[in-house]
């Protein structure tokens, strides 16, 4: 492992669980200085319990929250006064069919998963300006690559991240500001994101068994393949070999895809 990320100003939304607190813990143990945030305040609190000195300030903050975002700005620039990486991985699912969803529903998905990120980006652009070299790792998905039935808002906005992240860095280059931006696209990780899901479905069906069915990968693994895209400054990193198959898939079928990866992943049997 490389010790590039000593002392460097590390911030990752959604720490408290998953994917960002398996991330906070591998940096922190590279001897990075975690600033980390997540809208859960006992599991922010477990999270930088465990990693103690490593962190080297931490806030409950709502990522779709423009004040929470520039709240935290504020005391970055005050503590440190700039930011080397930002990883917006902050997320949430819902399940249930479009006309089942309401736009209460649909719209919250996407002002944390969409809104969030971009929000993100521009209060705390300034900031990864004063680095060395700034970073910013958006968490997008391979859901933001191939779609399955009932999860619109959640396609949405990774879509979305997905394409906000490849504009932003040919932004950034042809700005020529000295930051890098790379796409993170995980398959499935072992993680609480579909047992948090949000769903308003009248058929109750189980969304969380089948999704622990199939992740396949868990956090730590996750982790590790993100920091060694950082590392490399890979654009898209891809994470699994379901993400892997299904990057494969797309290529070879990109409008029929579906009919093989929902047998692959399920789902047909889930909504049979
Ligand atoms: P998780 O549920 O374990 O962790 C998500 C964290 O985000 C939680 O700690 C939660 O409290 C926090 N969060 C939710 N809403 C928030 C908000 N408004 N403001 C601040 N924090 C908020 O799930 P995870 O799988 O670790 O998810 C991390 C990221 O990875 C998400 O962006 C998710 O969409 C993405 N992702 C996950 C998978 C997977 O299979 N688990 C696959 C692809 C992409």
């Amino acid at each position: 492992m490389s010790s590039l990320w000593k002392d460097k100003v590390i911030l990752i939304t959604g720490a408290g669980s998953g994917i960002g607190q398996a991330l906070a813990t591998l940096l922190g143990g590279l001897g990075a200085k975690l600033i980390l945030t997540d809208i859960n305040k006992q599991n922010l609190a477990d999270t930088c319990k465990a990693l103690e000195s490593a962190v080297q300030y931490s806030k409950v903050a709502d990522v779709s929250s423009r004040s929470d975002w520039q709240a935290l700005a504020a005391d970055i620039d005050r503590n440190t006064g700039y930011l080397d990486v930002l990883v917006n991985n902050a997320g949430m699912s819902s399940f249930g069919f479009f006309d089942e969803t309401s736009e209460h529903l649909f719209n919250k998905v996407l002002n944390v998963n969409l809104h969030g990120v971009v929000i993100g980006c521009r209060e705390m652009l300034p900031l990864l300006e004063k680095a060395k070299r700034g970073l910013i790792v958006n968490v997008a998905s391979i859901f933001g690559l191939i779609t399955m039935p009932m999860m619109t808002p959640y396609h949405t906005s990774k879509f979305a991240v997905r394409g906000f992240s490849e504009a932003l860095k040919q932004d950034m280059l042809y700005a020529k500001k000295n930051i890098d931006v790379i796409c993170v696209m995980p398959g499935g990780i072992k993680t609480n994101i579909a047992k948090c899901a949000e769903t308003e479905a009248t058929q109750k069906r189980d969304f969380a068994g089948h999704f622990a069915q199939h992740a396949l990968t868990s956090p730590e693994q996750a982790a590790k393949v993100i920091e060694k895209g950082m590392r490399k400054n890979r654009f898209r990193v891809l994470i699994g070999i379901d993400a892997r198959i299904v990057d494969v898939l797309y290529k070879l079928l990109p409008t029929n895809y579906y009919k093989v990866s929902n047998t692959l992943m399920g789902v047909n049997k889930l909504l049979r």
